[in-house]
């Protein structure tokens, strides 16, 4: 099959689906161009497949949750799910209102409240956190290029109340360590990780091979460990839209308010596709709707 011929007849056949919004509550992701589109896939066994903006670099936003989550993991093991669960949630991601029933404890480590959950406990971890984060991303992708976005952080950061809310309520239930401003600031830079498709895709291999970069050769978690990420993502990873996005793609998978979507299908590729305008829940309306053609299309779900 020529895949780049099926994106771009796809993204043909799509032309209406493009009604979302593209976020402002940080104000520095209002200035993207709407019309971006782009697509890249990356096999377990090499291949590469690329359409449009596939190249050009976005703010990675909560997609980059799932990288903290393995950091966190990798040096908790177990122990990380007496500080956040691992069930679905049902509410929007910046939602605070399980918090006070759940004692503390964050539904899961994708949305925002269990995030920053992630990010407290490997300050406990890592002496320079935002180095320390962005060389792990640079390893397991083999790429020194990718970056974090200093005006996405900076912004995020002028308009955290919400953020601090979470974390003091998270708190004065004892699941929280370290200072909030140190926590805000880790936070925003993880969100603040700028890679382009192709980019997002090579860090993401890992976890369609049992936990191996193919690239790096690292074994980054072990299998049982990446099976369970997948599961977390397949569950949690779109909020209170993750059924529909299993439903739509069948697929475990990620988002981001910058537009982007990674998916995974476990022993063959992982996929990431941009396209900024968001639905109300907050995931690329365009690219779900592009990821469950492609998947119907091809077959490449889990289901
Ligand atoms: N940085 C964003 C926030 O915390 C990430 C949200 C997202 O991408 N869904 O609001």
């Amino acid at each position: 099959m020529n895949i780049p011929a099926l994106f771009a007849e796809i993204h043909a056949s799509l032309p209406n689906v493009n009604t979302g919004r593209v976020a402002d509550y940080i104000p520095e992701l209002s200035k993207i161009d709407p019309t971006k589109f782009g697509v890249h896939a990356t096999t377990v066994d090499g291949r590469q497949f690329s359409y449009g903006d596939a190249a050009e670099g976005f703010s990675i936003q909560s997609i980059a949750k799932v990288l903290s989550l393995t950091m966190a993991y990798q040096r908790l093991d177990q122990n990380l799910w007496k500080r956040v669960g691992v069930e679905p949630s049902g509410t929007p991601f910046n939602s605070l209102i399980q918090l006070e029933a759940d004692r503390g404890i964050p539904r899961n480590p994708m949305m925002n409240a269990g995030a920053l959950v992630v990010c407290d406990v490997l300050l406990d971890y890592l002496a320079e956190p935002q180095r320390e984060l962005l060389a792990f991303v640079r390893s397991i992708s083999q790429d020194g290029t990718i970056n974090y976005n200093e005006a996405v952080a900076a912004s995020e950061r002028a308009n955290s109340d919400r953020h601090r809310a979470l974390i003091e309520f998270m708190r004065s239930f004892g699941n929280i360590d370290n200072d909030t401003d140190r926590i805000l600031n880790f936070y925003c830079h993880l969100c603040s990780l700028e890679m382009n498709c192709a980019q997002v895709s090579a860090t993401f291999l890992f976890l369609a091979n049992h936990g191996r970069s193919p690239l790096s050769g690292q074994q980054i978690v072990t299998g049982g460990m990446s099976k369970r990420i997948n599961a977390i993502m397949q569950l949690t990873g779109f909020y209170d839209e993750a059924g529909e996005f299993s439903y739509r793609v069948g697929l475990p998978g990620k988002s981001g308010v910058g537009g982007g979507i990674v998916a995974v299908l476990p022993g063959n590729y992982a996929i990431t596709v941009w396209s900024p305008p968001l639905n109300p829940k907050g995931n690329s309306e365009f690219g779900m709707a592009f990821l469950e053609e492609f998947t119907t299309r091809v077959g490449g779900s889990v289901f």
